[in-house]
């Protein structure tokens, strides 16, 4: 059967059946005052799908409350493709095609799309490394920053750091430069100090790297890439689908948004079918995330 035709993407009660189920494993949880005991489901022709009562508080709410879907008036099902296709699609998915795909406004889709990258934020929880793993630390370049002529180098692009643990996961970040001091700080509050570090030979490394277990570098600059297990060639991967994609499916992407674009590649790498998650588990992960993550200002393009 095709992933496709699966109820929760073609009948709306369905659809909230299917977030209920993930959201609260437990059962339904007023989100006005915390309670689990006294909560009744609204039944009746004329009352909405999905509206629960708290007859602690004796409010209304519905699973949508609190998420990335609160104050959206797109039906949930579609909101449950969207997110399929976003999370099953390498190098993502723009929003000119949500637009045409789910049949909604290009606006909507756009607004959509960022809710669902937003949802793909991760904690960042504990340290990359801390079994004594190596961990890569690259930098890359995307972009134009707003204001800025080109020229060149790569004074007038957005940076991105980027740290990956061969084998585990990937955290990068929308940096506004790439100097010692900078990446320190991204180091330290995400790599172990039991971590054997591995970079390409950039001069803010060499200080930087005495903090690890071990630091290696390929001289990339003399052309050297692999020399036994010291490579880069983990987080060099991860930037060539995130350009790949960046530039492909996302040609204009506003500064201010970056950050919400590498949660997106983030999200897919470190959810990726080499670490045994499949699509749907995939797109199943993503709903753990859309608590507590909306978007509270309107992010026009
Ligand atoms: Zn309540």
């Amino acid at each position: 059967m095709s992933i496709l035709s699966q109820a929760h993407f073609h009948n709306e009660e369905a659809a909230y059946n299917f977030i209920e189920a993930r959201i609260w494993p437990n059962g339904a949880v007023c989100p006005h005052c915390g309670g689990v005991g006294r909560i009744g489901k609204m039944g009746g022709k004329s009352t909405r799908i999905g509206v629960y009562k708290c007859y602690d508080c004796r409010k209304p709410f519905t699973v949508k409350v609190g998420t990335i879907f609160e104050s959206s008036h797109i039906p949930l099902r579609l909101w449950l493709q969207a997110i399929f296709l976003i999370s099953s699609s390498k190098k993502g998915i723009s929003s000119n095609q949500l637009h045409r795909t789910l049949g909604i406004t290009l606006k909507s889709a756009w607004f959509m799309s960022h809710r669902i990258r937003e949802a793909m934020k991760g904690n960042d929880k504990g340290f990359l490394g801390k079994g004594g793993n190596v961990v890569e630390a690259d930098e890359t370049y995307i972009g134009r920053k707003p204001g800025t002529k080109v020229r060149r180098g790569h004074g007038h692009k957005n940076a991105v750091f980027s740290l990956v643990e061969r084998k585990g996961s990937v955290r990068s970040f929308h940096v506004p430069n790439v100097t010692a001091d900078t990446l320190k700080k991204k180091l330290l509050a995400h790599v172990s100090k039991k971590a054997k570090l591995m970079t390409d030979d950039a001069k803010q490394y060499i200080k930087l790297g005495k903090a690890f277990a071990s630091h290696e570098s390929v001289n990339h600059s003399a052309e050297e890439y692999v020399r036994g297990n010291v490579h880069t060639n983990t987080i060099e991967g991860f930037f060539s689908i995130f350009k790949r994609g960046m530039k492909g499916v996302y040609q204009h992407c506003g500064h201010n948004h970056l950050n919400r674009y590498l949660a997106e590649f983030d999200f897919r790498y470190n959810n990726r079918m080499a670490n045994g998650t499949n699509d749907t588990e995939r797109a199943e992960k993503l709903l753990l995330g859309v608590k507590g993550r909306r978007l509270t200002y309107n992010p026009a393009p």
